[in-house]
């Protein structure tokens, strides 16, 4: 039976999403609170984008300051945030000459990447098949799910996919008229698949040698989820342009695409452009997400937390493999059991995603307790069993 949300949702909301069943009302850390008083515990975390979980009391501190101080400046003018905030990215990414622009989400970043790459005077792009961009019509474009293109078409022309981790099929289709490869490190959205080892570097190479632009799509995988900072860094690439957003706002819209090397100053005055991009709130939480990732070490603690999580998923029943790096998981199952699944961890207080029918993924904040970590093994294993014998 439909809940009086339910039908206040249906009736007010555009019905581009499935309706909910669960409306939440607060939060602290990794756990949720419905409006019927029944708590969960929040594996899923906005979609990767409650990195410090709900409620963060250093998050909530700056963003209140900030506020509370100047709340929006618009790129007419600097603001301290902004500078210092694109000195953290640049730091990360280990180059100088790394230059930073800012929106408010995945697809405003991949958007700008494409519009960089024009700038090449080449038009055409290789993408990958099952592969998630966002969903405007540029980044639509170079999404490689037909269910999500085929009511939009005409796309973007020039945008080719290919099979996600064959480099053999990546090298024949990138020409010397490819303006940019865009890839992501980990399929998020197509269910955290992860492709072979030194498919990345090879990327590098193909796209050294036709002179396109590698984009690494970290929407997802940045920010140190995957316990390093945007998902590329163990296969010893520097990409030409990083797209970053999900988790980089703790929990607000924030958006940046980063442009390294040679590529940095490709996009001159007038030629793009966000009101909101930059603003100082966002700013505020992005820095506060970073001084608390840096201080309290949790890159290496999220590697921690995949070691022991991979090792006591194996131990389940009627588990294929685990995918993913760090805090970004896909746990495969033998079955496609996936929905019935979720259902059953939603009842017992524990929220995961099934991005297909046979895998169910876990991105949750990345201070997550090892407490929390142990009870999701624990019903996660006696609801496993539950499922594979009805
Ligand atoms: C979520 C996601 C996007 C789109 O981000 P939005 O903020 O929803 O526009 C783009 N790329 C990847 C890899 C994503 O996971």
């Amino acid at each position: 039976m439909a809940s009086i949300n339910q039908e206040r949702w249906v009736k007010s909301l555009q019905s581009n999403y499935g309706v909910p069943s669960i409306t939440l009302v607060k939060g602290r850390g990794s756990m949720v609170t419905d409006s019927n008083g029944k708590e969960y515990l929040d594996l899923l975390g906005g979609i990767a984008t409650n990195i410090l979980g709900h409620a963060h009391p250093q998050i909530s501190k700056a963003v209140s300051k900030q506020m509370k101080t100047l709340g929006h400046v618009s790129n007419f003018y600097m603001h301290p945030n902004v500078l210092e905030l694109a000195e953290e990215l640049q730091s990360m990414t280990g180059d100088t000459r790394a230059r930073v622009f800012f929106c408010n989400s995945g697809a405003e970043a991949n958007e700008s990447a494409l519009k960089l790459s024009r700038r090449t005077g080449r038009f055409q792009i290789v993408a990958s098949e099952g592969s998630f961009h966002g969903r405007t019509m540029g980044a639509l474009s170079l999404t490689g799910q037909p269910s999500k293109r085929d009511p939009f078409k005409p796309l973007l022309t020039g945008v080719k996919h290919v099979p996600y981790g064959d480099l053999k099929a990546m090298a024949r289709a990138v020409t010397k008229q490819t303006a940019m490869v865009i890839v992501e490190p980990i399929l998020g959205e197509a269910g955290v698949v992860t492709p072979p080892m030194g498919y990345l570097s090879g990327i590098r190479e193909i796209c050294d040698r036709s002179g396109a632009l590698m984009v690494v799509d970290a929407v997802q995988t940045g920010m140190g989820r995957t316990g390093q900072w945007f998902g590329y860094e163990d296969e010893g690439i520097t990409p030409d342009v990083i797209t970053i957003a999900k988790g980089i706002g703790g929990g607000l819209p924030l958006g940046a695409m980063i442009a390294l090397g040679k590529t940095s100053h490709l996009l001159k005055p007038g030629d793009h452009g966000s009101t909101f991009g930059g603003n100082p709130v966002a700013c505020a939480s992005a820095l506060a997400v970073i001084r608390v990732l840096k201080k309290e070490s949790i890159l290496t603690k999220v590697l921690a937390d995949e070691k022991f999580l991979k090792t006591e998923l194996a131990k389940v029943n009627g588990i294929k493999e685990v995918r993913g790096k760090g805090l970004l998981l896909g746990i495969v199952l033998k079955r496609k059991l996936a929905l019935e699944l979720k259902d059953m961890l939603e009842e017992r207080g524990i929220l995961v995603n099934a991005p297909t029918t046979s895998v169910i993924r876990i991105a949750p904040a990345l201070n997550i307790s090892g407490k929390e970590i142990k009870r999701f093994l624990a019903v996660f294993d006696m609801s496993m069993n539950e499922v594979l014998h009805v």
